[in-house]
């Protein structure tokens, strides 16, 4: 299974200029090519493959000698990391690959291995034409290097983020069984509600960090443009940027955590990202990217763990439905936050109800695949009508 492990390096003032000038060379090559492509193809309609534009490198390094001066192993890469671009735009929703500009660009580059190394008993890392640069170990690894992606942040930090073969398999999933399944509701006035009853609330610690961004931004409006002291700001404000979503980071692997630990298999809402996003209000886009990243998060976790994650349709009425009797209740609205079933009842917190009926939804979602299944909790699913209606 792949993994990766990112460092903090500290590269010395030489090797902070030469990263710099790769970081530039793989920002003019991916620009240059990605021009090369569209003018190719808005001429005659050449579709150019990336081992031809790869060849085109050679006449580039005639043209601009500078190219020489980087690792040229750096270069092929940002062809290669262009024509990913080029080709989500035609498999995905991305748009058309856009050109980088020197400032608003993430500064990458890519060192694919033997090209790199880790030395772990000497904490450093050894990368083609750059030579040693230390690290900071903060945990080992075993496995095979693939490649190391050097970063460096806004906030002027350099990092090392290796790829690493290693030898664990990623464990076949466990049998679905309805008594360790939890469904997940994305919440109105909460993070995520559980259907065992967890309320999660939303991360409000950015609070603070925006109303310092958003005085630092004035500041920053007042000073010169291209000045020193304007740049300086920018720097702070960077910096609170970076503070602020590594707290989130920081809250989505924790509540990762503790789902995953209290559950084998978890069900939620299939999430369209990009629409969410577009909501005007700041409270709800931050909550909608909080969500995106604990879905990825708990994607590839659980996959590591052997534990299931079912998604259901965003549109499956969850909330409306009564999770015991199945009642639906049209008259339903957003500012009622509990409501007493009509059908048989029950009293319901509403969030709660939801994802008792995201759990279900998840579970009966399973049942055409098991085949035959007569509600007895055949072929080791567990599952019976009893324990999905009681839940
Ligand atoms: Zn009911």
């Amino acid at each position: 299974m792949h993994k990766t492990f990112k460092y903090r390096i500290y590269p010395n003032k030489a090797q902070q200029a030469l990263l710099q000038a790769t970081f530039g060379c793989c920002r003019f090559v991916y620009n240059k090519t990605l021009d090369i492509r569209k003018t190719a193809y808005e001429t005659d309609k050449t579709k150019l493959s990336k081992f031809d534009l790869i060849k085109r490198l050679k006449p580039l390094k005639d043209e601009f000698p500078w190219l020489r001066d980087v690792p040229h192993v750096c270069l092929p890469q940002a062809v290669y990391n262009m024509d990913r671009a080029y080709q989500n735009f035609f498999k995905s929703d991305k748009g058309y690959p856009k050109f980088k500009t020197k400032h608003r660009s993430r500064k990458s580059c890519k060192f694919p291995y033997p090209f790199c190394d880790v030395l772990q008993e000497q904490a450093r890392l050894k990368f083609s034409k750059l030579g040693l640069v230390k690290y900071k170990k903060d945990r080992e690894f075993v496995g095979t290097l693939r490649h190391i992606v050097v970063t460096q942040d806004s906030d002027g930090k350099y990092y090392a983020s290796c790829l690493v073969e290693t030898t664990t398999e990623i464990p076949e999933p466990q049998p679905v069984d309805a008594s360790t399944t939890v469904g997940i509701d994305l919440g109105l006035k909460d993070f995520i509600v559980t259907s065992d009853g967890h309320k999660i609330p939303n991360p409000r610690f950015y609070a603070t960090i925006d109303r310092r961004i958003a005085r630092l931004q004035k500041h920053e409006a007042r000073k010169t443009k291209g000045s020193k002291r304007r740049a300086h700001i920018r720097l702070k404000i960077n910096k609170l940027y970076i503070k602020k979503r590594n707290l989130i980071k920081n809250y989505i692997y924790h509540v990762a955590k503790t789902l995953l630990r209290e559950s084998q298999t978890l069900v939620m809402e299939d999430l369209n990202i990009v629409g969410m996003v577009k909501n005007h209000s700041l409270a709800k886009s931050i909550q909608n990217i909080c969500w995106g990243e604990l879905r990825r998060v708990l994607e590839y976790k659980s996959q590591w763990l052997g534990h299931n994650l079912i998604f259901i349709d965003r549109f499956a009425p969850s909330t409306k439905t009564c999770s015991y009797c199945g009642f639906h209740n049209s008259t339903l609205t957003l500012s009622d936050r509990s409501w007493t079933c009509p059908g048989c009842g029950t009293h319901h917190d509403r969030d709660i109800n939801a994802a008792l009926n995201i759990k279900r939804m998840g579970l009966e979602s399973l049942l055409p695949a098991v085949g035959g299944f007569d509600g007895r909790g055949e072929d080791g699913y567990g599952l019976d009508e009893a324990s999905i209606c009681a839940v």
